[in-house]
């Protein structure tokens, strides 16, 4: 028996298990708010892990597309001291793949392949329990019924209040990202400071640090401890202002080091949130989550690997036992609360020791990961 499947979402999640049931000849709704693919900026590089998000691919058969676009010279890692001296300066062996790096825009067309999004179709409520499944309420009064819908919708998910009432809660950490272009003609300086990978810097309560993505593109990440409300008396189309604060706020940093955010073109704020590291609910049958809208935790190279094997194990695990939707669901539930469980509290842990008041815990857990 066909079921009618929908998944709201179409990130790393969505796509992932949408591609995997499809991959199974299996139908699937795609629903995605943006316009069009490229509605927005993608948004940075993603590095993939070989047992997570390489898995997801794989399930997908799509790695062997995946290993033509990534960049494993971008697992190279380069930690500075604020005055510019280097601590670490790592670079991983020519056969390396446990983590290579992609831009995220490859890995969604990647994904997005041969299937028919829906696009432009905002989800605003879904109710389940309904006498013929679970309804989708769309934009307009518009509505659909499936037998399950996923909520692959991100952090701030539509779909989350049909199973849970938990909403996001700030971090203390937030983070400004800024972007240069074209970094090996015009700011080669930058370009030989970032390499071919990353470079971050470590102080007391805050950090820099940019990412080398394709074609020259770098995207920096100013992170500091701040309250939410820290740039209330900004204005935010006045960049100058905005450059000015963040410089205030890494002075005395070396100037080739804070020439990362004085060549940045424009700012993004970022605020950090996360739901609590144990979130699970009391299932609801016709009605899952996946990715950040099950468990959003911080940014420590972890959210997009989970988010992708999540959807491609759930999207097998329908395929391969057809009978019992529920129980299928059910058991990805479980399965996937455990092992989000666990990435939770190593990257809350993570974040703790990134921006810390003593710069040396984020070496110390550089050393830790990455030995050399
Ligand atoms: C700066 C930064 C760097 C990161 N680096 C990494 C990294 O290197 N590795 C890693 O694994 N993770 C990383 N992450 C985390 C990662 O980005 C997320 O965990 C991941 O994107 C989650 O995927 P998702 O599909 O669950 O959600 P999202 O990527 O948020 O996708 C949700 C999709 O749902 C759509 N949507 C939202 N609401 C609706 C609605 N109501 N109706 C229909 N569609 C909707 C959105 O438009 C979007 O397309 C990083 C995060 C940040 C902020």
């Amino acid at each position: 028996m066909r079921h009618r499947i929908a998944v709201v979402g179409g990130g790393p999640a969505g796509l992932a298990f949408a591609r995997v049931l499809h991959r199974h000849g299996h139908p699937v709704t795609v629903f995605e708010r943006d316009p069009a693919p490229d509605a927005r900026p993608p948004g940075g590089t993603l590095d993939l892990h070989e047992e997570l998000g390489q898995l997801a691919l794989d399930k997908a058969g799509l790695l062997a597309g995946f290993q033509a676009l990534s960049r494993p010279e971008g697992q190279a890692m380069r930690i500075l001291r604020p005055d510019g001296s280097v601590l670490r300066d790592w670079r991983p062996r020519p056969d390396d793949r446990a983590n290579p790096e992609i831009d995220r825009g490859q890995l969604r067309d990647l994904l997005l392949g041969p299937l028919d999004v829906r696009w432009g179709r905002g989800v605003t409520q879904v109710e389940p329990g309904t006498r013929d499944g679970a309804l989708v309420h769309l934009a307009h009064g518009r509505r659909e019924t499936f037998d399950l819908v996923v909520g692959a919708d991100g952090a701030w998910s539509r779909v989350r209040p049909a199973v849970s009432s938990v909403t996001p809660h700030y971090t203390g950490v937030t983070m400004v990202e800024t972007s240069l272009d074209d970094v090996d003609t015009r700011h080669p300086d930058i370009a030989r400071l970032i390499g071919d990978g990353s470079v971050a810097v470590y102080g007391v309560n805050r950090a820099l640090v940019a990412q080398r993505n394709s074609g020259g593109h770098v995207k920096v990440y100013a992170q500091f401890r701040a309250p939410l409300d820290w740039h209330a008396n900004l204005d935010p189309a006045d960049v100058e202002a905005l450059r000015s604060s963040l410089l205030a706020l890494f002075d005395g940093w070396a100037a080739p080091v804070l020439g990362l955010l004085r060549q940045g073109a424009a700012f993004v704020h970022r605020p950090l949130y996360v739901l609590p590291e144990s979130h699970t609910w009391t299932h609801v049958p016709g009605v899952t989550l996946l990715g950040d809208a099950a468990h959003l935790m911080p940014p420590l190279g972890a959210g997009a690997n989970l988010a992708m094997l999540e959807g491609a194990e759930l999207a097998e695990s329908i395929a391969t036992c057809p009978g019992d939707l529920d129980e299928a669901v059910r058991a990805f539930e479980e399965h996937m609360w455990a092992r989000a469980g666990r990435w939770a509290k190593i990257t809350t842990a993570g974040l703790e020791r990134l921006v810390s008041p003593d710069p040396a815990d984020a070496l110390a857990l550089f050393d830790q990961v990455q030995p050399s």
